[in-house]
């Protein structure tokens, strides 16, 4: 067994004999899951997914559906437009809420229910006869292959589904949705039961973490602005109403859902997921909880705690008796700049007067725009000796 499935087994065996919470009783469907289901799954930079447990078990995604259609409705009509009809404010209320905001009607959270039915309702609203094929084709390029429904679930929901058919004729009198609200409570049904695997929420996390590229194919599945108003959306509001402590506690912004399943970002890292079935008071996964808040600390994920890498660029230095070369790597944002700046100033005091400099950026990844001004400004003082190449 290799080092990192070996990590990820042991936690997951430390969590394994946690029997808190129970499955969720509401669709009947759900209620009947096997409760005992554990299993994680980790994807990183380079589209190595590492999975342990019951990892091929598929399971509906309900909630953790909400911030891949939202991604497919900013896609589609921009920030501004999908504003209009959604906030992104934490309810600080139940799943189930019925959070609309006063006067306006618009559903405060666009990750519990009210906020994701109008978003739904915003996918395709132009030809909405081909939403649901939108949402499935959309979610399945997350995913990297053809996602399909649960129609057994699906039937579940929909005939028991009262409360959120309620929310969406609300949000439809106050012009919320627009058109045939019906069919949008449907859609809406219909997303959250397509069925995944561990593997494949962690690979959509993945697809977020990696500002939009999938992970495994390369392909860009959203905008790279798309994934990060996403991922800053599920940090605040991803984890219903425990949403504040889940960021002070674990850091990641994540997604979790009533059938027991949690996907987690850590930001240009990871992708994760868990699945096991029983749910906290708040609809958390009790052992998803307690496995991200190992997992956050042994893999250093919390997105607040020190990330030195992004003022500390990746430098090497070469000399030849002409030539001084510093090559930069990595990420260079201002307060690294800084400190090439202040290491380019005692290079070039010390260099023979023959000696030229040239600043390699080739493998620079990813430069902040104040970064570039900060040292384009610093480089014309100092002098003509210095120069930048492969930019
Ligand atoms: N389909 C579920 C519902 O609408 C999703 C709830 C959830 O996972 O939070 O009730």
């Amino acid at each position: 067994m290799d080092p990192i499935t070996q990590l990820l087994s042991q936690v997951l065996e430390n969590v394994r004999s946690n029997d808190d919470g129970e499955t969720a009783q509401y669709i009947p469907e759900l209620a009947g899951a096997d409760p005992r289901a554990l299993a994680m799954a980790v994807v990183g930079p380079r589209g190595r997914v590492t999975s342990v447990g019951d990892d091929e078990r598929t399971f509906t995604i309900q909630s953790i559906s909400k911030p891949f259609v939202l991604a497919l409705a900013l896609t589609e009509l921009g920030r501004d437009r999908v504003l209009r009809h959604v906030g992104v404010e934490p309810s600080g209320e139940p799943f189930n809420a019925i959070s609309l905001e006063r006067g306006t009607g618009r559903p405060a959270n666009p990750l519990v229910n009210a906020g994701a039915i109008a978003t739904t309702g915003l996918v395709s609203a132009d030809a909405p006869a081909g939403r649901d094929e939108t949402i499935v084709a959309g979610l399945s390029r997350f995913a990297g292959r053809p996602l399909t429904v649960d129609e057994t679930v699906y039937a579940s929901e929909s005939a028991t589904g009262h409360r959120n058919r309620a929310l969406a004729h609300l949000l439809r009198s106050h012009g919320i949705i627009e058109g045939d609200v019906d069919g949008v409570v449907e859609s809406y049904f219909r997303q959250c039961s397509l069925q995944v695997t561990v593997r494949d929420l962690a690979v959509m996390a993945g697809v977020l973490a990696f500002s939009g590229q999938h992970p495994l194919t390369g392909e860009q599945v959203v905008p790279e602005a798309v994934a990060r108003d996403v991922v800053s959306i599920m940090a605040s509001c991803g984890m219903y109403d425990f949403s504040g402590e889940w960021l002070m506690r674990v850091g990641l912004p994540a997604k979790s859902g009533v059938s027991g399943g949690l996907a987690a970002v850590a930001p240009s890292q990871f992708g994760v997921a868990t699945f096991s079935p029983r749910l906290d008071r708040y609809g958390n996964s009790v052992r998803g909880v307690q496995i991200l808040e190992r997992l956050s600390d042994e893999f250093g994920m919390h997105v607040f705690e020190r990330h030195e890498s992004i003022t500390r660029p990746g430098v090497g230095v070469t000399r030849t008796p002409e030539l001084i070369t510093v090559r930069l790597d990595g990420e260079l944002s201002f307060s690294g700049a800084e400190r090439i700046l202040t290491m380019l100033r005692e290079i070039v005091a010390d260099a023979a007067t023959q000696e030229a400099v040239v600043i390699d950026v080739a493998e620079l990844a990813h430069a902040h725009p104040s970064a570039l001004v900060a040292l384009r400004g610093e480089l014309a003082s100092l002098g003509a000796r210095v120069s930048v190449v492969g930019g």
